[in-house]
């Protein structure tokens, strides 16, 4: 009907649409492939409590190192994959290559907690306990408490109910979570109550102008304060200068993680960072 009485228009529109959809699937697809041909990498970057200095553990953060483009960030590629199969995989593909990490790690003498960053759709998926309590078996010597969970706090929100399901599950298993870009996802006091996750995890907006904007000053206290009275961990991200580790300490948020600390890198150039860190 609608097609009939514009068609040419309408030709053109889907000959375009089915090319823009072509497009996506290709590159979901070779972005498939490269998972398979282990393209993908983890780099880390450590979180320290800044009063102490002492290493807390490192949060994993995906990279593609594709044979002709190089190294790309993950806000290159993820949001092609938002939302598909391949985001689980990649998931399962990142918690199993985490906890073969934290082993490696161990053989050297070294426990390094590791974060890893899951997608709503992957943690929505009836099997995921599944897949975290099996990856946690297939890499004997590592404990619970040596994988930590983050979840945007934006898709914990999706459905409250049932991610403080899994929060809790994960909570019996000794596996933390925390909401990550805390403060971005427009949360009410009543969702985070319902959310059992351990760790605030504050966005680095607010840390980047909290030293010019007194409002971003103002929430970096309030969530201080409100982890504080809720009984949750804060932890800073994107901490780029001294100037924001003596602030956030004088707020009383002890840990930190950022480029002032350390850049993201490669597993063995952190395992070189942890061990040349003076005691
Ligand atoms: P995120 O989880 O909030 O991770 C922190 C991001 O901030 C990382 O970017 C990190 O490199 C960057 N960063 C750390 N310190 C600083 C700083 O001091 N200044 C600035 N400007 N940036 C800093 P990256 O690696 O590009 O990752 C971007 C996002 O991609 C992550 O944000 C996370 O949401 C997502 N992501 C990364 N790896 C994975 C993964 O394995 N799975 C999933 N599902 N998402 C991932
Ligand atoms: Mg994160
Ligand atoms: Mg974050
Ligand atoms: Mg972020």
């Amino acid at each position: 009907q609608a097609k009939q009485a514009g068609k040419n228009r309408y030709c053109l529109f889907d000959a375009e649409q089915e090319r823009a959809v072509r497009d996506q699937l290709d590159s979901l697809e070779r972005i498939r492939v490269a998972l398979e041909n282990e393209e993908l990498v983890l780099h880390y970057q450590p979180k320290i409590n800044m009063r102490t200095g002492e290493v807390l553990g490192a949060e994993a953060l995906v990279r593609w190192q594709h044979p002709e483009r190089g190294l790309l960030p993950p806000g290159q590629f993820l949001p092609v994959i938002e939302n598909t199969a391949v985001a689980i995989e990649l998931g399962n593909w990142v918690m199993r290559t985490a906890l073969a990490q934290v082993v490696s790690w161990k053989s050297q003498g070294l426990r390094i907690p590791v974060s890893i960053n899951i997608d709503a759709i992957h943690l929505q998926h009836p099997d995921f306990m599944k897949w975290l309590t099996e990856a946690l078996d297939e890499h004997p010597g590592t404990e619970p408490g040596d994988l930590e969970l983050e979840i945007l706090e934006t898709a914990a929100l999706d459905d409250v109910v049932q991610v403080s399901g899994i929060i809790k599950d994960c909570d019996k298993l000794g596996v933390v979570f925390s909401l990550d870009d805390f403060g971005t996802g427009y949360s009410s006091l009543t969702y985070l109550k319902r959310l059992p996750a351990r760790v605030l995890k504050i966005d680095r907006s607010f840390v980047r102008d909290m030293l010019e904007d007194p409002d971003d000053l103002a929430i970096l206290q309030g969530v201080i304060r409100l982890a504080d009275a809720f009984g949750r961990r804060v932890i800073a991200e994107g901490v780029e200068s001294q100037a924001h580790c003596r602030a956030l300490l004088e707020l009383g948020c002890d840990w930190g993680q950022g480029y002032a600390i350390a850049k993201p890198m490669s597993a063995r150039a952190l395992q070189g960072w942890v061990i040349g860190r003076p005691e």
